[in-house]
């Protein structure tokens, strides 16, 4: 296909044996095994930026992708402002995405990328929004997606990867066997892994393109992410990096990674210095969307969160109920795999850690309707 000019030259590198290889070709690892990165000169045309419609397409040059975009009319989501927070608090509602959740930035660009390939299925593994997402997005592009599923995900949760009409593939056992079992199918075919495809990130990066955009081109202070395997934290890090490689701003926001105490493999890692990832012996979790216990980019996300002064933090599972209760009772119904951030947001403050002048964004990731039924109190009413 013909390039704009206008758009971005990309090369895909290697993180484990820096070979380079050509992102023309449908290729999603490296052929030593290793995670591949996108590598690019994002550029940043504001006086055309700005008068195209709000919304993550308006930053085209700083994306790896040259097709039509594979678009469900992404809004540009609200940072909303809290007032009464002791501290500038301001909620960055990414739930308002078309899926439900922010895992359609990574889904929008990702098919959009599929599609500039020419190739007609991918596959995925996942027991949620990102499931979710890669279903809606190949279904508007009008490609064939297999979702990968544990057997055990609730149906609130895998009936809408069904109607988006994706072939659910039901895997017994863990969240891993499922990935496991993805992960030996995709050596054949295309896979479009939120985890290993380095498309996703370069779609999760938008959100940091927008905080900036509706600061009036301003960093904030903090940045208050959950992470499981890191798609949100890595894509917030790689935005502000360009941000700050296109001498935009002229510092890097603190990056918080938040995970449950139940499977916390990040913050252990973290906190212990450890230099690789604890075996764990996981427990069961309301945030089921980072119930990650062996993130594979987990040596990325922990370079982002040390290079930026940011922290890894875990909290418990009254804290995450506590919060996500609070929240709802102001009208933002999230799922509790979001209200970890929030949870965290209150310890750091009664920590000392984050001040009064500061300025903290939270991305709230996922809406709450899916999850709300566990938190029904059927003790109470009519
Ligand atoms: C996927 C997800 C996250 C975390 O994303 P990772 O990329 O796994 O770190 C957070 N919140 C929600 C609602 C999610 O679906
Ligand atoms: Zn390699």
């Amino acid at each position: 296909m013909t390039v704009d000019p206008s758009l971005p030259k990309a090369i895909l590198q290697c993180q484990a044996c820096l070979s380079q290889h050509d992102p023309s070709q449908p290729i999603w690892r490296c052929p030593c095994g290793g995670l591949l990165d996108v590598e690019m000169e994002p550029r940043f045309p504001w006086p055309a930026m700005q008068v195209r419609p709000p919304g993550l397409w308006r930053y085209r040059e700083a994306l790896p992708v040259y097709g039509q975009p594979v678009s469900l009319g992404e809004p540009q989501t609200p940072l909303l402002e809290v007032t009464d927070a002791p501290f500038q608090l301001l909620l960055k509602v990414d739930y308002l995405f078309p899926s439900g959740s922010f895992k359609d930035r990574g889904a929008t660009v990702l098919l959009t990328k599929v599609k500039e390939l020419g190739l007609s299925a991918v596959l995925e593994d996942s027991s949620g929004n990102a499931g979710a997402a890669i279903a809606a997005y190949a279904a508007r592009a009008g490609i064939s997606a297999t979702i990968y599923v544990p057997a055990s995900a609730p149906p609130a949760k895998i009936a809408p990867i069904q109607l988006y009409g994706a072939n659910l593939v039901r895997v017994p056992g863990s969240r891993s066997d499922t990935s496991q079992v993805a992960w030996q199918e995709a050596q054949g075919t295309y896979y479009a892994s939120h985890v290993w495809n380095p498309f996703f990130v370069e779609g999760t990066k938008t959100i940091a393109f927008e905080i900036w955009d509706q600061l009036g081109q301003q960093v904030p202070d903090w940045v208050i992410a959950p992470v499981g395997h890191g798609t949100l934290l890595l894509g917030l890090y790689r935005g502000f990096r360009h941000l700050l490689a296109a001498g935009l701003i002229q510092r890097l926001p603190r990056i918080v990674g938040v995970q449950a105490s139940a499977c916390s493999p990040l913050v252990q890692a973290f906190q212990r210095n450890l230099g690789q990832l604890p075996e764990l012996h996981p427990e069961e979790t309301q945030a089921d969307g980072i119930a990650i216990s062996h993130p594979v980019r987990w040596q990325q996300i922990l370079r982002a969160v040390t290079e930026t002064a940011g922290t890894m933090v875990a909290v418990t599972e009254v804290e995450i109920r506590q919060a996500l209760l609070y929240w709802a009772g102001r009208g933002l119904l999230m799922e509790p795999t979001s209200a970890v951030a929030l949870a965290a947001l209150v310890d750091l403050w009664e920590a000392g850690t984050v001040r009064p002048s500061d300025r903290i964004v939270v991305p709230i990731t996922g809406a709450g309707a899916k999850t709300a039924g566990r938190y029904l109190d059927t003790t109470t009413g009519p």
